[in-house]
């Protein structure tokens, strides 16, 4: 008999969500990581990540944030946390951006709350920005920000409370069907489950091949405020701005001075997970601040922290969340694109559903293997 129901290789924010719910659930669970849980080389640490309701990316992915936003609070109470902030999202750009146009077309389609700000409206109610006068601005109440780390630091506590074992500084060598469920080799030796869920993240091709996925190195900054005042919680939003520099995206300041902005995708350079350069560059931060300079420069000062993160990017932008055709007890969990860390909870129910019940009770078909795209 398998030692474990369900094993999770990779325990950054999807594995871990994933974890924490099959524990829930009195699933036998083990999660084995390579490094330490919440460590910094991977794609889920950085202090921030975005959550917003009408979704540019598409309208689609509504159905499965409402969900999130709920599990986020379930959560919350819980584990008595506060992983969600609610601070409301300023998306600004020309309406033709994708950012303004894509933001809009969810928010109608779904009957979402929004304003529709113009520039000058905009720069009155958030006085750090600078817009020029064809930009607009769709404020959504519902935005905000999750807690990183402690979103991991609460799931794996949530997992360990629930009886699931969690197996750190493992590499996992291969993931195979064998023994009527799926053998696990790893570098602290071999264990068997029931069935498998792969969760790791920009590492997922060394261990299911095929997948059409591209590891992209990423650069969060945080800058020192000239004007601190103009960038604390409740005056200063979540953000995302579309320019001719790209699309740069920020959050409020935790600490009361550092302004944590990065621009979407940065330089879309393709990297090899173990040999991605990690020192900061003038180039990288040049990148940011240009649009500092231009549209936030009461953020423009010293810059005061900076740290790379890794995406893993399909073709398509949607994620990959499936069953391996030819080995269907092993599931596959790419949630990146730049933009899982807020479905977290959400896919945790759906990757327990795929490996303990074969099919999920959300709509998840976007993000089939093997789909066009
Ligand atoms: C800079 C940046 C900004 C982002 N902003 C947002 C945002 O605002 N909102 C949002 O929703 N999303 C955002 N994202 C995306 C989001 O953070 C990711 O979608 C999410 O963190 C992916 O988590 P993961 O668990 O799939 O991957 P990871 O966090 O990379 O976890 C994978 C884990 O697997 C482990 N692993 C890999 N191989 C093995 C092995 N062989 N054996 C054992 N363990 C292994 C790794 O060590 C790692 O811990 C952002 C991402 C980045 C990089």
């Amino acid at each position: 008999m398998p030692q474990y129901d369900i094993i999770v290789v990779g325990l950054g924010v999807t594995g871990l969500a994933a974890l924490a719910e099959l524990a829930r659930r009195g699933v036998r669970a083990l999660g084995i990581e390579r490094h330490a849980v919440g460590h910094d080389l991977g794609s889920s640490h950085g202090e921030t990540r975005m959550i917003r309701l009408g979704y540019f990316e598409h309208p689609s992915y509504v159905p499965l944030l409402r969900r999130a936003y709920a599990l986020w609070r379930e959560l919350d109470t819980v584990a008595n946390t506060r992983l969600l902030h609610i601070t409301g999202i300023a998306e600004m750009g020309r309406p033709d951006s994708d950012i303004v146009a894509g933001t809009l077309a969810a928010s109608r389609m779904h009957r979402l709350p929004h304003e529709v700000l113009d520039a000058a409206q905009a720069m009155r109610r958030f006085p750090a920005f600078r817009l020029p006068q064809d930009f607009v601005c769709v404020v959504q109440p519902d935005g905000g920000f999750v807690a990183a780390e402690a979103a991991m630091t609460t799931f794996a506590a949530q997992a360990r409370t629930h009886g699931a074992d969690i197996l750190s500084h493992a590499e996992v060598q291969s993931v195979k069907p064998g023994n009527g469920g799926v053998q696990v080799a790893t570098s602290r030796g071999d264990v068997d489950a029931k069935a498998v869920i792969v969760a790791a993240g920009p590492w997922v091709t060394q261990l299911v091949r095929g997948l059409p996925l591209r590891v992209t190195r990423q650069v969060m900054t945080w800058f020192e405020a000239r004007q601190p005042e103009l960038f604390v919680q409740g005056r200063f939003p979540v953000f995302l701005l579309a320019s001719r520099h790209g699309n740069h995206y920020g959050f409020p300041s935790l600490d009361g001075r550092g302004v944590k902005i990065a621009k979407h995708h940065h330089f879309d350079e393709a990297v090899d997970p173990d040999r991605v350069e990690r020192a900061i560059s003038a180039d990288d931060e040049a990148a940011v601040r240009i649009a500092l300079s231009e549209f936030i420069p009461a953020a423009d000062g010293p810059l005061a922290a900076a740290k790379t993160c890794l995406y893993t990017v399909t073709p398509d932008h949607d994620f990959i969340v499936d069953r391996l055709p030819d080995a269907p007890n092993i599931v596959v969990a790419s949630a990146c694109s730049g933009h899982g860390f807020k479905f977290a909870p959400v896919l945790g129910e759906v990757l327990a559903d795929l490996a303990t019940k074969g099919e999920a009770q959300h709509d998840i078909s976007r993000f089939r293997l093997g789909r066009a795209g």
